[in-house]
């Protein structure tokens, strides 16, 4: 079992995550594309299930595997890239950010119905 990035990260990609990863798992598409969109994701094979992520994430974005929301179960495999494709990805570095507002957060989760 491994934590998952979902969709809710695409275009926001903030790296608080990336920063308390105590493994260094999280990835970047090298380019985007339809198949690798602009967001971060987590190699299952080295997530060691710490859960610090997640509530890390500003956007909500991360679930434990087992908790993935039904809209976002695709979700899983495009995490799963990360170790099949892996040459089409980068090790996520930190970048400074400034958080969404709560407004932004209800707004980038209603688009996918939560
Ligand atoms: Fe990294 Fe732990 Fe999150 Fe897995 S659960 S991605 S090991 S911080």
């Amino acid at each position: 079992m491994a934590f998952v990035v979902t969709q809710l990260c695409k275009d926001c990609v903030d790296t608080a995550c990336v920063a308390v990863c105590p493994v260094d798992c999280f990835y970047q598409p090298k380019e985007v594309s339809e198949e690798t969109p602009n967001m971060l994701l987590i190699s299952p094979d080295e997530c060691i299930d710490c859960a610090v992520c997640e509530p890390e994430c500003p956007w909500e974005a991360i679930y434990p595997e087992e908790d993935v929301p039904e809209v976002f179960e695709s979700d899983i495999a495009l995490n799963e890239l990360c170790d099949t494709e892996r040459d089409k990805f980068d090790l996520a570095e930190v970048e400074e950010d400034t958080p969404p507002s709560a407004e932004e957060v209800a707004a980038n989760k209603a688009k996918y119905g939560l």
